[in-house]
């Protein structure tokens, strides 16, 4: 079983702030530093690091080797990653405050660059005991849908960014959909209906998580672990990709939610969104 990522890959710029800065406000830094991010790449290094066989599927700039250096540490297989000239890596200014809030700016770059032609050939290799991860900074997400749903993969969607118009899009071609609490609230607001998914996962912060199984109407809920929070980047990729490996090796919704929430817990604990992504064997451990 793989799980194939068709993800964003960011260069994230981090800015320890005392507080947010208001409009019109200027106000230094304590200190700048330099990691790997982006929905897509957090995720992958999150179902790599618990184990499952990963291959990423997006698009960068053609310097940068570190970051594909640094995917390919975590196990990820990185020979997919379209290069492409003349385009720059996609990047994202995060601002982080002393309680760990973040503000974000993300210049998508290569990430949006992405073509269903350069894509088929690996859309074509997707098995029907395979999994595909989705979320909304690249393009070709329905192109990857629709092909892994052809062969009965299961599709998880993070419809994250919240977009309205990708959303409607795509989410009839996933199986389960993936959301933190304000992205579900806007989701509510604009389909109050039946949504045409069999699973909806939303992440609750530092209250936990639920799946909603749309198909029994069972929910399943996971309260988080009580860490103290220093940078909440990347939370949520951290649980969504643990949540997609666990299921992927055949785990329970409640083993998986257990598995993802240990994992979130121990990755908002330190700096970083990538780089703080435990490994299983440390998720195991903490919930031992
Ligand atoms: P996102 O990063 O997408 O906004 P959330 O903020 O909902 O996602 O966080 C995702 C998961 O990370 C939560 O479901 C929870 O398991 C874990 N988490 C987030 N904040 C905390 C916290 N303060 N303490 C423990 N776990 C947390």
């Amino acid at each position: 079983m793989a799980i194939w990522n068709l993800g964003s890959i960011n260069i994230d710029h981090i800015y320890r702030l005392d507080h947010l800065p208001d409009a019109g406000e200027t106000i230094s830094a304590q200190e700048v530093t330099q990691g790997l991010g982006g929905k897509g790449a957090n995720q992958s290094v999150a179902t790599a690091r618990a184990g499952a066989q990963t291959c990423h599927l997006g698009a960068m700039g053609t310097g940068d080797q570190w970051v594909i250096d640094r995917l390919a540490a975590s196990g990820i297989c990185t020979g997919n990653i379209l290069r492409l000239d003349r385009t720059a890596t996609g990047h994202a200014i995060i601002l982080l405050d002393a309680q760990g809030e973040n503000s974000i700016i993300i210049h998508p770059g290569a990430n949006r660059m992405l073509t269903k032609a350069a894509l088929q050939s690996c859309f074509d290799r997707i098995k029907p005991q395979d999994s595909l991860l989705i979320q909304n900074e690249t393009n070709c997400q329905v192109e990857a849908a629709k092909a892994a749903k052809r062969v009965g993969a299961r599709v998880i969607y993070s419809a994250a960014p919240f977009e309205i118009g990708p959303l409607r899009a795509i989410m009839p071609h996933a199986d389960i959909l993936a959301m933190n609490a304000g992205e579900a609230a806007q989701l509510f607001a604009e389909i109050p209906g039946d949504l045409p998914v069999e699973g909806l996962l939303i992440t609750l912060g530092g209250e936990g998580a639920e799946y909603r199984d749309l198909r029994t109407g069972q929910t399943y809920r996971q309260p988080a672990f009580p860490v103290r929070a220093v940078d909440t980047t990347g939370a949520g990729d951290t649980f969504a990709g643990y949540f997609a490996a666990a299921l992927d090796r055949g785990d329970t919704i409640p083993d998986a939610l257990r598995l993802a929430a240990g994992a979130a817990a121990l990755q908002v604990t330190r700096y970083g969104a990538s780089d703080a992504i435990p490994m299983l064997e440390e998720v195991v451990g903490f919930l031992a």
